[in-house]
């Protein structure tokens, strides 16, 4: 079943005319109310009325992370302040956020896609979602809880943590989804074989929604055994909304990204240059309908592939698999983003720390800060030492959010690079 059968099988002919007007309504919005903007589109040599069809998208410029730091907090936006109703967040490099802003339409915009999505995934009326991303200024739980009631779903919005209290709203509102990391998806599955709960015998799941960081084919099927559930991969990012950019379908097979509302590219991050479909690149989103905060050609720096051929469900939008990797050193723990840039800022804001530092991911919720400190200190008192590893891990959850396991090293003891750095091992086995 759909929820707007019209525009997700719409003809791929008819597809691109309808992606021609609003990339040219979205041009002429942002030339003409974002001096940012028209200055780096006229850098370009290009004006609105070169856009003739979806391949001029490349005479315009890209838009960069720096660019939306740079243009904090308002300098992208196209409307009048009277008319944007929310603004949502994104951590940034230095810790300072991008900030994105919505308008009333922007917001149920953001909602119907989301209600394409869980429709497409079988949801309908009588389902109970519970939601346990993070409420706030991220957009991951509000904007599904938007369209989870738009299709007219009942909402459980927990949040995330708190697992005893999570498992007792399962029971009682007698859920049928979740929404959820696929980290903490892992924890509550530890969780519910210490306390001998069998999600397949005790509950009433049936499908669960993970996105907000990468996870595996491998992953996906731990869950889905364990739990008795359909797992489906869900992608977004704040600056295109937050979710609801591209999600699956019940072919689990590939992500289904919304070409009506986002115009896709698949770039090689080094030449700038589109590559084939199949091929491997940095994804690049226009947003064509957004009217709070319009973005034209934004460099994601996720790496995906378009998957070549038709979806036997019928859909007409193309699929895009799960998110390979990134092409900066932004890594997710916890759902949160952290840049090394980050802990090297607090580490180096401490006395006693010396130069070298190595950030080691364990799993998708654990990470390991190894920080060399003076060789002073080692020959002191060991409670100097217990404090300023208890400081060191304060001063870092305060920053990134995420409270880490800090090791102290003497100097010289961690591997020392030549040219550029290695700050993070990652361990992970996704
Ligand atoms: P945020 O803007 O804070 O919502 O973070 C967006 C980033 O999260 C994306 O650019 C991706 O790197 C990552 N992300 C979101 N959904 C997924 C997913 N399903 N698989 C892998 N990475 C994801
Ligand atoms: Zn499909």
């Amino acid at each position: 079943m759909f929820w707007q059968q019209d525009l997700e099988t719409i003809d791929r002919k008819r597809l691109e005319e309808v992606q021609t007007g609003r990339l040219q309504d979205t041009v002429q919005r942002i030339w003409d109310n974002v001096p940012f903007y028209r200055d780096r589109i006229n850098s370009a040599g290009t004006k609105p009325e070169d856009i003739k069809s979806v391949s001029d998208i490349k005479k315009l410029p890209f838009t960069s992370r720096e660019d939306l730091l740079k243009n904090y907090p308002f300098g992208l936006v196209a409307v009048p302040r009277e008319s944007i109703v929310r603004v949502h967040t994104s951590s940034g490099t230095t810790g300072k956020p991008k900030a994105i802003f919505f308008t009333k339409n922007d917001i149920d915009r953001g909602a119907e896609l989301i209600s394409r999505c869980l429709v497409m995934t079988g949801m309908r009326k009588n389902d109970v979602l519970q939601n346990m991303m993070t409420y706030g200024l991220f957009t991951g739980a509000l904007v599904m809880h938007y369209g989870a009631e738009k299709v007219g779903v009942l909402v459980v919005p927990s949040g995330p943590g708190n697992t005893d209290r999570q498992i007792a709203l399962m029971q009682d509102f007698k859920t049928t989804a979740i929404h959820i990391t696929p980290s903490y998806a892992l924890y509550l599955s530890n969780v519910f074989i210490r306390k001998g709960i069998d999600p397949r015998k005790d509950l009433n799941l049936k499908r669960a929604y993970l996105g907000a960081e990468p996870y595996s084919e491998e992953t996906r099927k731990k869950i889905e055994e364990f739990f008795g559930i359909d797992v489906f991969n869900s992608y977004g990012l704040s600056e295109m909304n937050g979710p609801g950019v591209a999600f699956e379908c019940q072919e689990k097979n590939g992500m289904h990204l919304w070409e009506d509302n986002f115009l896709l590219e698949i770039i090689d991050p080094a030449t700038g240059e589109q590559v084939s479909d199949g091929e491997r690149g940095e994804m690049v989103l226009t947003s064509l309908c957004r009217e709070g905060m319009p973005i034209i050609r934004y460099r994601t720096r996720d790496l995906a592939s378009v998957m070549p051929g038709k979806c036997p469900c019928g859909r007409t939008h193309r699929r895009i698999t799960r998110i390979t990797g990134r092409t900066d050193d932004m890594f997710i723990v916890k759902g949160v983003n952290i840049f090394p840039q980050q802990i090297e800022n607090v580490l180096m804001g401490i006395k006693g720390v010396a130069q070298n530092y190595l950030i080691v991911l364990e799993s998708l919720d654990h990470m390991t800060v190894q920080v060399e400190i003076e060789k002073e200190l080692f020959d002191g008192n060991v409670t100097h030492l217990v404090n300023l590893q208890n400081a060191i891990t304060e001063k870092l959850k305060n920053e990134i959010l995420v409270k880490p396991k800090v090791e102290l090293h003497e100097p010289g003891s961690l591997p020392a690079s030549e040219g550029k750095a290695q700050r993070v091992i990652d361990n992970r086995t996704l």
